[in-house]
């Protein structure tokens, strides 16, 4: 992958999403999913005076309706789209609830975006993809079994299912010419994963993207930094 390339971030307006569009955006062509117009257009009007092209929809993973009107946008404005980013994400406060104590709406909710939105958007975005593409979707180490410990059940669930997903559309999608790959993008200061973390957005992202663009790319992989990790 050294031309440039037609990218799709959801949840583009801030965090780790944020950080892919700022850094891919220089070098390739960016739409960004948000749910905040004016966010989003502060984020565009930033890039522009930097002399740089971001575009932007609006687009709730939760809702069917909002994830067609965006990917119509998109196939206006890209031919083809390349390179996929499901970064859109949610950890409800029941995480400092033990598994008992969780209730099912908070399972049920943050299932419907980290695990369901991710597949409403491909629904959606591979038929976008016409010359084969990449799809990245933002995991967790928390929902690694081989690392599984306790508490945050909801996102945990969500992340382990997510992890399923990606291993699916990686044998589904194999005809088009298409890979999928769930990553962990490690433990970073964002208002998910609060001042505490350990990397910073910009260092993050730097491995994300130098992943992303990697000439050899594998296929139904699960990464942090590049190197494959058990799921
Ligand atoms: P964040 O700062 O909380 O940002 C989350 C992003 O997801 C926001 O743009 C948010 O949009 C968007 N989003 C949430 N629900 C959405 C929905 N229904 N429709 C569309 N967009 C939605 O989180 P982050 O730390 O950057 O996390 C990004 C991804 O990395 C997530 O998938 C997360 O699970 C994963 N991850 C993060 C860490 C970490 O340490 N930070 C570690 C492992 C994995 P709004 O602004 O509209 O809410």
């Amino acid at each position: 992958m050294n031309n440039k390339k037609n990218i799709v971030i959801t949840g583009g307006n801030r965090g780790i999403g944020l950080g892919l569009v700022e850094n891919l955006s220089s070098m390739n062509n960016v739409i960004f999913t948000s749910r905040d117009r004016v966010v989003a257009e502060e984020i565009v009007d930033k890039a522009k005076n930097r002399s740089i092209e971001i575009n932007y929809v609006l687009m709730d993973v939760n809702d069917s309706q909002s994830i067609a009107k965006a990917s119509e946008e998109v196939s206006q404005k890209f031919k083809s789209v390349d390179l996929l980013f499901n970064n859109a994400g949610i950890l409800l406060n029941e995480y400092q609830l033990p598994a008992l104590d969780t209730s099912e709406k908070s399972i049920l909710d943050t299932f419907n975006t980290n695990t369901l939105g991710v597949l409403r958007v491909c629904k959606s975005i591979v038929p976008l993809m016409k010359n084969g593409g990449r799809i990245i979707n933002i995991s967790s180490g928390m929902g690694q079994l081989i690392e599984m410990e306790s508490g945050s059940t909801a996102y945990r669930i969500s992340k382990t299912a997510l992890n399923t997903i990606t291993k699916i559309l990686s044998n589904e999608l194999i005809d088009n010419n298409i890979k999928v790959n769930a990553i962990c993008p490690g433990w970073v200061q964002t208002d998910m994963g609060g001042k505490n973390a350990t990397l910073t957005v910009q260092e993050s992202v730097q491995k994300i993207t130098e992943f992303a663009l990697r000439k050899n790319f594998p296929n139904g992989k699960f990464l942090r930094h590049g190197e494959v990790i058990p799921w």
